[in-house]
């Protein structure tokens, strides 16, 4: 196997596409240097192979030879030797993996020096301070990146230089000290490593490249890549270059710049350059850089040949890109080059900008793909309006946007400071049913425990509300919470950032930008490509929360759950009058209250679905959940304390009390022991959209019943529909479809049965999930399944990606089955699996009729939809 290439290596396709070979950086430099034969100091690129088989194995057999031989020709193209004490070679180590990651090596500059060389370098340009200062950069370099020494050391020892000197700035150190500084830097060396600086090049080299390599494995990189989902087993790329002195003079400099404008799409010249300087410096931000259009002021030449390149390398990757370069005395080299990073605002504006441009011509569908979720989420949600803050504690990002406000650790306080017209952050554990009140009334929401599929998580995104789960690092603790030395009372403040999983103390500036008007135009591309395949629909239990979902494109309702219209204040006491109703009277008391109140709930769902489809689920959790918490009410009798209302309440608990909840009186089964409830629902239900039908309005109705097991108990339920129809004399053509949901294995292995009375089916893929590995999603989130995913037990979570051996498998065998006995049945996703676009990609796959999401994820489901199709 060949490990290494150089960059004018001829490769069979081009070599930007060889990123999984070459590394980003060494596809790109190879591109550069031999399909668009810009200025790029020579050099050659250890593949990505050799990394691997170094990880493996230790140093491969056969690449020391073809390091050797590739730096042979390098020194024979640039007529200098490594380590020449007339004339030496110098050349930068660079590492480069497929994805550019952060945490991975740093670069090593002006490799080759030592103590001969330097002197031949002085010589050789007639600048020792030029020399020696490139010298003892690359020692503390070396020290720091390979040697693993701490960098302050170095950086006290430059102070205490430039104190002596009397002067301010590294460059104005004269050379006689900064020769001195050399000396001072190899002592130093010395003594942590007891042994000398490395003087021969080629042990230089071997120590760089062992460090790249070694670096994919560190801390660092492997916590970016569990955070970005990159495959471990890629490996990096290491390149090798001869290196080119932008700090050479001030007919010299470095810069970094954008083809157009990274934040907004615009088109212009932006970027950063710096004179007589090198490497790190611009981005270091050691010294004040000059904005790009000046380089025109100093070097004109090299502004009007760099200006051509830009526009040379967007017609040649038909996208934005960014570079570093260096001016050598007058001279311009390309350092690299990619597809640049931009903001959501900016991929929604070039891509639409570049369909009418007449050198990139990019097509719809290329547009569509440009643009990814974290784009969109960018766009919808406010984001800290500033970089300058110090991270207090990360967790998982569970509900995009950033949020502002005092932390309260409890519901009922939160509801409080709400009403007193605070910013609230609710601060818990975990949060419950009993808490979606605190959570309503916060700005964002903060857990110590739970994942992406927790309640908070779920409860939060349905709202489009920001919110972090799972930062372990939260201690509760003293009425508090703890963050390593930090102590956050009630009533402070912080900034979380539910799109990054950041906390931090203090309340940071939001932005929300207003999307611009390409958004619009691209998702109708997205609907038009869509069209005839999958629509989107939106989870929505209130009128406001609808009124959102048709604001982003949602083609109807695909599920309402109607236990939250029960949670709400003013509800849950008529929902316990009716579970603690000792009387059918009394009952009958309490639902006549509760259908009053969910009518206007429909009302206002239809009318803002007006025209389009509206699914309403029956009741579906256990009532234990409109229950108080047993535990509190056990603390309370054991002090004596309980209220006559708190006893019936307790006994109610008791009475309804499950060893598995989510197993247990839920769903279909709790209408089946208590029918006067979904019976009571439908009416609501039926009565509303004749309303709006009286007053010239268009509802589509569609009842749906959960957790449905056979066809008999379904056909059941389907009779109190039946009867409320009829009840009402509701045959004056109102559009109702009865259908169920599907999320136990059995009721999909027996579509073809309950098809015969549902004509419609809505995979609810939580609950399908949940039973089909038999995994309590609520237990299994926080403790195992980290483990599982680290130890490669599974490939993902699950709950998050739909599971495509099992879960994917019962749907698609429930949609064949389905189909066959009721070929225009509708087929349809509600669950959070609905807004994730991998698992998007499956359902399009199997050809249903439509996903539901949150409405804030409606726009992310169009766009993958789409991109699933191109
Ligand atoms: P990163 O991936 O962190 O951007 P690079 O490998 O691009 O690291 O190196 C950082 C900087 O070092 C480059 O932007 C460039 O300014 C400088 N550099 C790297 N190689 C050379 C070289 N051969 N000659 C001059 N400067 C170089
Ligand atoms: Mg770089
Ligand atoms: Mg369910």
């Amino acid at each position: 196997m060949q490990f290494v290439f150089s960059f004018d290596y001829p490769h069979e396709i081009a070599p930007m596409n060889l990123k999984h070979l070459l590394g980003g950086k060494g596809a790109n430099l190879a591109e550069m240097t031999s399909v668009l034969e810009l200025p790029v100091p020579h050099g050659f690129t250890i593949s990505t192979d050799a990394c691997r088989a170094y990880i493996d194995g230790g140093w491969p057999d056969g690449l020391t030879v073809e390091v050797d031989r590739a730096l042979t020709e390098l020194e024979e193209r640039m007529g200098k030797r490594l380590g020449d004490p007339g004339d030496p070679l110098l050349v930068s180590v660079r590492s480069g993996a497929q994805f550019s990651m952060p945490g991975m090596m740093d670069t090593v500059l002006n490799l080759g020096l030592n103590d001969v060389s330097v002197e031949g370098l002085a010589a050789q340009t007639d600048d020792p301070r030029f020399a020696y200062d490139s010298y003892r950069r690359f020692i503390a370099m070396y020290a720091r990146i390979v040697q693993g020494i701490d960098s302050m050391e170095f950086d006290r020892l430059l102070d205490a230089a430039k104190e002596l000197a009397g002067v301010d700035s590294d460059g104005d150190i004269p050379a006689e000290l900064l020769r001195y500084l050399v000396g001072a830097y190899k002592e130093l060396v010395a003594s942590e490593t007891g042994q000398p600086f490395p003087q021969d090049p080629k042990v230089q080299i071997r120590g760089a490249i062992e460090a790249v390599f070694g670096s994919w494995n560190g801390p660092r990189a492997i916590a970016y890549r569990e955070r970005e989902g990159i495959d471990h087993r890629l490996g990096t790329a290491v390149n090798v270059q001869a290196m080119v002195f932008g700090n050479r003079d001030d007919n010299s400099g470095t810069g970094v710049g954008f083809t157009r404008d990274p934040a907004t799409g615009d088109q212009g010249v932006y970027g950063d350059f710096l004179v007589n300087a090198q490497g790190e410096d611009v981005v270091a931000g050691v010294r004040m850089t000059e904005p790009l259009a000046e380089l025109e002021n100093h070097f004109p030449e090299v502004f009007h040949q760099l200006m051509e390149i830009f526009e040379r390398l967007e017609l040649h990757y038909r996208d934005m890109c960014d570079v570093e370069f260096t001016v050598e005395q007058g001279k311009l080299w390309m350092l690299q080059t990619r597809v640049g990073k931009r903001t959501g605002m900016a991929a929604l504006r070039m891509a639409v900008a570049m369909t009418t441009d007449a050198g990139i011509k990019l097509s719809k569908e290329e547009a569509l793909l440009r643009i990814s979720p974290d784009h969109l989420d960018q766009m919808l949600h406010p984001q800290f309006a500033t970089t300058k803050f110090e991270v207090l504690t990360t967790g998982l990002g569970a509900s995009p946007g950033a949020a502002v406000g005092k932390v309260y650790f409890t519901s009922e306080a939160a509801v409080l400071a709400h009403e007193r017209g605070e910013d609230v952050i609710l601060v818990r554990k975990e949060t419950s049913p009993d808490d979606v009140h605190g959570m309503l009334a916060s700005n964002g929401v903060l857990t110590s425990r739970g994942g992406l599929v927790s309640h908070a998580a779920v409860v939060a995104r349905g709202w489009g509300k920001p919110a972090v789960v799972g930062a372990d690092q939260l201690i509760f603790e003293g009425g508090g919470v703890r963050v390593g030395d930090n102590l956050i009372r009630e009533g402070d403040e912080i900034s979380i950032d539910g799109t990054t999983g950041t906390v931090t103390l203090g309340r940071l500036p939001l932005e929300v930008a207003e999307p611009p008007e390409e958004l619009d135009l691209l998702l109708q591309w997205a609907d038009e490509l869509s069209a005839g395949h999958m629509s989107v629909r939106a989870n929505a239990d209130s009128g406001p929360d609808a009124e959102v979902a048709r604001r982003f494109g949602a083609k109807g309702i695909g599920l309402c759950r109607t236990e939250h219209m029960f949670l709400a204040e003013d509800r849950l006491p008529i929902v316990r009058r009716m579970i603690l109703a000792d009387t059918p009277a009394d009952e009958e008391q309490a639902l006549e209250e509760l259908r009053v109140a969910q009518r206007q709930d429909f009302l206002q769902i239809l009318r803002a679905m007006d025209g389009l489809p509206v699914t309403v689920r029956l009741l579906d959790p256990p009532l234990h959940e409109f229950l108080p918490d047993i535990e509190a009410l056990l603390i309370k009798e054991s002090n004596g304390t309980l209220t006559k209302e708190d006893e019936k309440l307790l006994e109610a608990a008791k009475t309804w009390r499950e060893f598995n909840p989510m197993l247990g009186v839920r769903g279909v089964r709790l209408g089946v022991l208590k029918p006067g409830l979904y019976t009571m629902q439908v009416r609501a239900l039926l009565e509303a959209a004749m309303e709006l039908k009286r007053a010239g309005g268009d509802p589509h109705v569609e009842v749906m019943i959960p957790l449905t097991i056979s066809k008999p108990e379904l056909a059941y339920a389907h009779a109190w529909v039946e009867e409320a129809l009829a009840e009402l004399g509701a045959d004056d053509g109102l559009d109702v479809l009865f259908g169920t949901m599907i999320e136990t294995p059995r009721a999909a292995l027996l579509a073809m049965e309950i098809a015969e009375v549902a004509e419609f089916f809505s995979f609810g893929t939580n609950d399908l999930t949940q039973l089909t590995y038999g995994f309590s999603r609520d237990d299994v989130e926080g403790k195992l399944m980290p483990i599982y995913l680290a130890q490669g037990l599974l490939p993902s979570n699950p709950f998050k990606v739909v599971d495509e051996e099992a879960v994917i498998e019962l749907v698609n065998i429930a949609a064949k089955r389905g189909r066959s006995a009721r070929p225009d049945i509708k087929l349809g996703v509600c669950g959070e699996h609905g807004g994730d676009p991998e698992s998007i990609a499956s359902f399009v796959k199997i050809g249903l009729d439509y996903v539901s999401c949150s409405p804030y994820r409606v726009p992310i489901a169009r766009l993958a939809v789409a991109q699933s199709l191109v």
